[in-house]
């Protein structure tokens, strides 16, 4: 298949573009580099640079039968002091890639939507009809995209996927988490271990779970690329599906760092500080919907395995 892949140049869209090349479809990548890395770009894909907003030429040049949709700022504490720049990209850019869609008559997207779509659950596993009430402006985007595209499947006939994801770690084709500012705990983490960090923060250990640190859901993002390649086919004309993508197992933020530790045989010393703001106690996926719907088996569930992966991706870079 013509496929375009918008965000093709960060951690996950890369990963997915490699896969897609494997996979044999004829894959162009579009993207504007603030976040991403163009030698993160399989060579197989064709790479252009460049926004979301000025996206229309590229897809009316290459005329794609479907849009996988990466591209979007996901810092959760920018999104809370800068919106302005969540709702330009995240919504502005989503509504202008939809029209260059239209345009050329391409109606087939499979689009990254979020855990932070929920906000505080609840109930835990999380499933797709629990309510969607965000905590931050960052969720409350890629929710607005979830129904421009309930809307577009309902009114302009696309067949539409958005694929809620928990957390996204672990590494594949040699591409892992290479982000300027980072903020998520295994990276963070494997940091402190290879010395490029002296120490990190437990965001809070008053929480109610067993050991008082947050728990989440870590998905393989090989796992999470196979899915994508599932989802792509999957819609009829007319439907947008929603699926949640997580392993159904929950690992504290302690147990993460005891799995570093393990994995690298490095220390990892921890300073204990304040509860991050809009961190949920617990968010763990009910992700049968997909398994149901489109046979996924996660292959990676294993916390080690996933760290492992990261690890040794992380450590061939360096
Ligand atoms: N976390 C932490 N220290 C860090 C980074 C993250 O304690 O330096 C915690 C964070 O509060 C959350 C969990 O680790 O409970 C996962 O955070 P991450 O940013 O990786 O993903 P999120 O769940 O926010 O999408």
């Amino acid at each position: 298949m013509r496929v375009l892949v918008a965000g093709g140049a960060g951690y996950i869209g890369s990963v997915v573009t490699a896969a897609l090349v494997e996979a044999g479809h004829e894959v162009t990548v579009l993207d504007d580099l603030s976040t991403g890395h163009a030698d993160a770009v399989s060579e197989g894909a064709r790479f252009v640079q460049t926004s979301l907003q000025e996206s229309a030429p590229v897809l009316a040049e290459v005329r794609p039968e479907a849009v996988l949709h990466f591209a979007a700022k996901s810092l959760v504490g920018e999104s809370q002091v800068e919106p302005e720049l969540y709702w330009e990209h995240n919504v502005g850019g989503s509504l202008a890639l939809l029209e260059a869609m239209r345009a050329v008559d391409c109606r087939r997207i499979v689009f990254s939507s979020t855990a932070a779509t929920y906000g505080e659950p609840e109930q835990v596993p999380i499933r797709e009809d629990a309510p969607t009430k965000p905590t931050n402006t960052y969720g409350a985007t890629k929710l607005a995209v979830d129904a421009m595209l309930t809307s577009y499947a309902t009114a302009y006939d696309f067949a539409a996927v958005s694929l809620r994801y928990f957390n996204v770690a672990g590494a594949a084709y040699g591409l892992g988490e290479r982000h300027t500012t980072e903020t998520h705990l295994i990276p963070i983490a494997l940091q402190v271990a290879a010395g490029q960090r002296e120490a990190m923060t437990v965001y809070g250990e008053d929480y109610p779970t067993p050991d008082g640190t947050c728990i989440r859901d870590y998905i393989h993002v090989q796992d999470l690329s196979d899915a994508h390649l599932l989802a792509l086919d999957a819609p009829r004309p007319g439907e947008h599906r929603i699926y949640n993508l997580g392993n159904g197992t929950g690992f504290s933020v302690q147990q993460v760092v005891d799995a570093v530790r393990e994995v690298t045989g490095h220390p990892v010393p921890v300073e204990v500080g304040q509860r991050r703001a809009g961190d949920p106690a617990q968010l763990v996926a009910a992700s049968d919907r997909i398994r149901a719907d489109l046979g996924w088996t996660p292959r990676h569930t294993d916390l080690a395995g996933i760290v492992r992966d990261a690890w040794e991706t992380a450590q061939r870079r360096a």
